[in-house]
């Protein structure tokens, strides 16, 4: 099997793993119980949380613990949106995000609140000059991620919060959920930020919203007081040591890793230019774990089965979208909908190796001449 889907998961890492199991055999208890198996795991939570918060450049009491960046960007977007409605009902997203984001800003535009949609330049970069056109006392929040999870656009993140600094009540949310544990990112300027360890080697089941300077949010659920004030229930000691895990491993070897991804990305890039058949979607300063495309005859889906029935694992799109709806990062960069809603994309890892280019490169060659021969017959007959 060649998986290159790293964008939608990673496989955990042994370190999450073995804090998985050592903190699940070690804490048997609910963290939010007052008796002494309780407090100790409510300290080893506490403990875990501070860990990760300090990795991160935030306060313990800055991170709060979700099941995933689904329900961290839900969290921030609903949450702060509904939380300082009285100061305004305007907010910015882009097209370039990812569904967890897109949904519950359509859910607050049901609500009354207004979208505004941010446009982005032909290489996927939001348009600052439109940013600052959309702006305006009312608006109290703007959402956009680090990195997209398509096509890998990274964002000018530092010029958006530099727009925003006319407007005091505007609050930045930064989907970090492909930049964290990949790239270095500087996300001091965002007032809420999402991760997610699954993409950087952690467990699928605990993601994290940071929530900066004593920002309130309105809870997505109600009932028990929990760890925090956002989310109630029992926390996920277990699962959160994996993410620590995970993203102390991630960060100690991120120049190591993002070097042979570079290199992947580069052999990757050079063998699809070449194919006659495809066009290159990502810019080439995108994130390097990142390569889309779209292929030209118009059967990406086709082509994407055919690689899965020789082993070779890509996805069309990101794993949340609706399968047969255009990509729409791809759509907003070059306004083409037969490129957009033939789109592969490949997103690659540390452990990606050469071979595995190679052979995919080779496996999309013949699934692409298989196809045409098909095509050709049925034309035939
Ligand atoms: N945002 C982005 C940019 C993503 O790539 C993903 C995962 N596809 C998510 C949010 C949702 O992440 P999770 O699976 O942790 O809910």
């Amino acid at each position: 099997m060649i998986y290159l889907d790293y964008a939608a998961d990673t496989p955990a890492c042994d370190a999450a793993l073995q804090a998985l199991c050592d903190t699940a055999r070690a804490f048997g208890a609910n963290p939010n119980a007052t008796h002494a198996a309780g407090q100790a795991a409510q300290a080893r939570l506490a403990e875990v949380t501070a860990h990760m918060a300090v990795l991160l450049g935030l306060q313990p009491e800055e991170l709060v613990l979700t099941s995933g960046a689904t329900e961290a960007n839900n969290m921030g977007i609903l949450g702060a949106a509904r939380a300082y409605r009285a100061r305004g009902s305007r907010l910015i997203t882009t097209p370039m995000e990812h569904a967890s984001v897109t949904g519950p800003m359509m859910a607050l535009k049901a609500e009354g609140f207004t979208v505004d949609m941010l446009r982005v330049l032909p290489d996927g970069r939001v348009d600052i000059a439109h940013l600052q056109s959309l702006l305006t006392p009312e608006t109290t929040l703007v959402s956009l991620c680090a990195v997209d999870s398509e096509v890998g656009v990274i964002q000018p993140v530092q010029q958006v919060q530099q727009a925003l600094a006319p407007y005091p009540h505007c609050l930045l949310h930064v989907d970090a959920t492909q930049a964290v544990g990949k790239l270095p990112v500087d996300l001091a300027c965002a007032d809420l930020f999402t991760l997610s360890p699954h993409k950087f080697y952690g467990l699928t089941g605990c993601g994290a919203l940071a929530v900066r300077g004593g920002l309130r949010l309105a809870p997505l659920w109600y009932g028990g007081v929990g760890a925090t004030p956002y989310r109630s229930g029992t926390p996920a000691l277990a699962l959160a040591a994996g993410a620590d895990a995970a993203l102390t491993e991630a960060l100690a070897q991120l120049e190591p890793r993002l070097a042979v991804v570079r290199e992947r990305n580069a052999q990757l890039r050079a063998a699809l230019a070449a194919l006659p058949f495809v066009l290159l979607n990502s810019p080439e300063d995108a994130s390097p774990f990142l390569v889309n495309c779209s292929v030209k005859q118009g059967n990406a889906q086709a082509l994407i089965e055919a690689l899965s029935q020789r082993g070779i694992c890509v996805s069309s799109k990101s794993a949340c979208c609706a399968k047969a709806a255009p990509s729409h990062p791809v759509l907003a960069m070059t306004g083409d909908r037969k490129r957009a809603v033939n789109t592969m994309r490949v997103s690659l890892s540390h452990l990606t190796t050469p071979q595995d280019i190679d052979t995919f490169v080779a496996g999309l060659r013949a699934c692409a001449a298989g196809l045409e021969d098909c095509h050709g017959s049925e034309t035939a007959h």
